[in-house]
């Protein structure tokens, strides 16, 4: 939990979100930012990004619940308006399960049929 509340200078998306370095964002809330992921797995494949820093999905959930509905309800809307509705929504928590970026982002991907390769 250290650090989870405390934007860090070295963090990239904190950085998106200020301004600081662009992004195509395709969404935005008061709390949430939705913006393409810069090396895409699939046709619409965004970033789901609450403004305030939280490490992962577990922080979020124990902390403001209601924040992560409200990621949730914002990859519904991005699949509607950029897909066709259908999405898979990924968290992923810790560096063994692929998390690269220690800011917490559901992965929002579709546009297409999804195979599953979670390897
Ligand atoms: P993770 O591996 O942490 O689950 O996902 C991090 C994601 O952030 C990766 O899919 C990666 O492509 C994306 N990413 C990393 N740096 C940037 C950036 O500067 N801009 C954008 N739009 N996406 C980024």
């Amino acid at each position: 939990m250290a650090n989870s509340h405390n934007p860090t200078a070295d963090c990239i998306f904190c950085k998106i979100i200020a301004g600081e370095l662009t992004s195509q964002t395709i969404a935005e809330t008061d709390r949430v930012i939705a913006f393409r992921d810069i090396n895409p797995q699939a046709p619409l494949h965004a970033l789901i990004v609450p403004k305030r820093h939280y490490g992962d999905v577990a922080q979020v959930a124990g902390a403001d619940p209601e924040l992560l509905a409200e990621m949730v309800s914002l990859a519904d809307e991005v699949a509607s308006e950029h897909a066709d509705g259908q999405f898979r929504f990924i968290f992923n928590s810790g560096p063994n399960a692929g998390q690269s970026v220690f800011h917490v982002h559901g992965h929002v991907l579709g546009g297409t049929k999804l195979g599953w390769n979670p390897a």
